[in-house]
């Protein structure tokens, strides 16, 4: 037996290890499962060009918890280490690798470190659980002997010869007391599904039972799917394939995907991946089933923020890339080079499949449209590389259920929606059935309604604005249509300015004065007498401030109206002229509250009274 001294500076590094990784302690399992797995695929190779001789037999990787011994193995029959090999890249290198890293991270709190869990310490990290690590390794090369190490986690060590049958390596970890959770079938069951569900050899899992010895211990449990859609050629795969991934990779998912995109990419830098699309609701849910990062098949993490752009965020899949540094911190991810060119690939072949899509089958895009609309949308809004490429397939639907691009829709609406002073006006429905008679004015004009819906659509009127130039976008019931799209100088009022000040403290005492603002307008005879309307700058502020941010201020205002009387309506000049002060007020709260209904804003006592005075009239 030989004992040795792990060559450090800092006194022991272990209690820093663990003190450090403390917010993800379960992080050893992935790296000493990953080693065995890099192990068998190194056997592999080696055999595959013949350095390695013999046959490869089973090469499964196994998971073994045994309670009496307080023990959890994690086998593999890969290359192995002789006692050089563990001295080398064990006590030297790897340990060199987590010296490092404690002296990066001492000083810091553990709180602001989360994130130390994404930095590679390897087999090192075993020590955050265990008390001590025995390893006991059989090398591939012809006439190797077997060698065991041990170390408790003090910077001592020994090694020294011994017997194992196989080729390959268990890595033993002595539980310590304070992380026996990892002694529990459930909790390693868990861990395994999370971290090594997709690594490339296969894992079983077993609990060795009272007195068994352990060739016996049963570890028919499998936990991986070895090659995963996302491995595979696309040629090789068809749309069955691609749904079946998706329920492996969210078992508790029982919705299809509207479609999938294939990323494969080795220039200049290296990805692979299947994005899919979900039916994306309204609202923006929290999505549970996010998108998972890979490298090589190993799990590294499902919070891809800053690591993709937010509206990516709303797609579902795996990315798998070598080249994404997994062993750092978040804030380097973001400013990472080789993470920016991933996250702009990634969006323009999104993009790109949409437009392929929309290309192909616009029937199928146009059926599509509104489960993906938002995500779109949020696209545009955020990536300026998106809104390029979306402004092409990015479609509009009016109130007849008839979609346009922005190029067709700019097209059908020029002649007929450009007011006098040559602005286009596009107008704008948020809910059909509320808006219901302004809808049908303006058809009547000739005219065509957008239908936005969804809370997003506020910023995206914003930006549509910004970018079309030249073009407004106001809601149907903003104003009077005429005053929404200006033809031509407004028609001569019949009403004299004296009438309309006889007139309108009147129809002021129909309405609550903090919430409607009663205006005089020469509209068309055919017009109603009164309208109801909510000017478009106000509203849109109140809509922002929904969404929260900066607007909240708007948010506290009390909604305002506009009491539009028709200064040119027949029933106007007929109230005006009625020399009966009682019938006067009669009639004018008549016509208010018909234009309240028409709105939807006329409501209890209010109502009630309404109905009571239209008996008596008709009597
Ligand atoms: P990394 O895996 O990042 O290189 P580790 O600390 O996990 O760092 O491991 C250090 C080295 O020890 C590995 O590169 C490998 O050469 C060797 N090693 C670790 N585990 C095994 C194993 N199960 N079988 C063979 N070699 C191993």
């Amino acid at each position: 037996m030989t004992t040795g001294k792990i060559n450090v500076q800092t006194e022991n590094i272990f209690p820093i290890i663990k003190k450090f990784l403390y917010s993800d302690h379960e992080i050893f399992l992935r790296e000493l499962v990953s080693n065995a797995v890099d192990a068998t695929q190194k056997l592999k190779t080696l055999t595959a060009i013949g350095e390695a001789k013999g046959d490869l037999g089973d090469i499964k990787v196994e998971v073994i918890i045994n309670k009496e011994e307080k023990t959890l193995t994690i086998r593999d029959k890969g290359i192995g280490m002789t006692a050089e090999e563990i001295e080398k890249y064990i006590t030297q290198i790897a340990f060199s690798g987590a010296e490092e890293f404690v002296n990066k991270y001492k000083d810091k709190t553990p709180e602001t470190n989360a994130i130390i869990g994404h930095f590679g310490l390897g087999f090192y990290s075993g020590f955050m659980v265990a008390k001590k690590i025995e390893i006991l390794s059989l090398s591939h090369k012809e006439g190797s002997k077997a060698v065991r190490w041990e170390c408790d986690g003090s910077p001592e060590y020994n090694i020294e010869e011994a017997t194992k049958e196989t080729r390959g390596t268990d890595i033993i970890l002595h539980i310590a007391e304070d992380s026996e959770e990892f002694l529990e079938q459930e909790r390693i069951d868990h861990l395994l599904h999370k971290y090594c569900k997709f690594l490339p050899v296969e894992i079983k899992f077993g609990t060795k039972k009272e007195g068994e010895k352990d060739k016996e211990v049963e570890v028919d449990n499998v936990i991986n799917n070895p090659s995963p859609a996302w491995t595979k050629k696309p040629a090789d795969l068809n749309d069955e394939d691609y749904k079946s991934f998706y329920r492996e990779l969210y078992p508790m998912n029982f919705e299809d995907p509207l479609f999938h995109i294939h990323l494969n990419v080795d220039y200049p830098f290296n990805l692979t991946g299947i994005l899919y699309f979900p039916r994306i609701k309204k609202s923006f849910e929290i999505q549970k089933d996010k998108i998972q990062l890979y490298s090589n098949q190993v799990f590294v993490t499902d919070s891809v923020e800053n690591i993709v752009p937010d509206f990516l965020g709303l797609l579902q899949g795996v990315i798998d890339s070598p080249d994404i540094p997994l062993n750092v911190s978040r804030s380097y991810l973001q400013s990472d080079a080789n993470v920016k060119k991933i996250s702009a690939h990634i969006t323009k072949k999104v993009a790109d499949k949409l437009e392929e899509i929309f290309k192909k089958d616009r029937a199928d895009f146009e059926s599509k449209w509104e489960d993906i609309k938002v995500f779109v949308q949020y696209g545009m809004l955020s990536e300026e590389k998106f809104y390029e490429k979306a402004q092409k397939f990015a479609l509009l639907k009016n109130t007849e259920g008839v979609y346009s691009t922005l190029e067709e829709y700019a097209e059908k609406v020029k002649v007929a929606q450009t007011d006098k002073d040559k602005k286009v006006i596009y107008l704008y429905t948020t809910n059909v059935d509320e808006q219901h008679s302004f809808i049908e004015t303006a058809k009547e004009r000739g005219y065509d309604v957008i239908v936005f819906d969804s809370p997003i659509d506020s910023h995206y009127i914003n930006q549509l604005e910004q970018k079309l130039g030249n073009t407004s976008f106001v809601r149907v019931d903003a104003d009077v249509i005429d005053k929404i799209i200006k033809k031509e100088e407004s028609q001569p009022s019949k009403l004299s300015e004296d009438d309309q000040k006889a007139l309108k403290p009147i129809v002021e005492e129909t309405v609550p004065k903090e919430k409607f603002t009663v205006v005089f307008e020469s509209l068309s005879e055919k017009d109603a007498p009164m309208l109801i309307t909510k000017p478009e700058f106000m509203r849109r502020m109140k809509d922002m401030s929904a969404m929260g941010g900066g607007m909240a201020f708007y948010g506290s205002m009390p909604e305002m109206h506009n009491l539009v009387v028709n200064s040119n309506h027949p029933l106007i000049s007929k109230i005006l002229n009625e020399k009966d002060l009682d019938k006067k007020k009669q009639l004018t709260k008549q016509t208010a509250d018909l234009a309240m209904l028409s709105q939807g804003l006329l409501k209890g006592e209010e109502l009630t009274k309404f109905i009571k005075r239209s008996v008596d009239l008709i009597d």
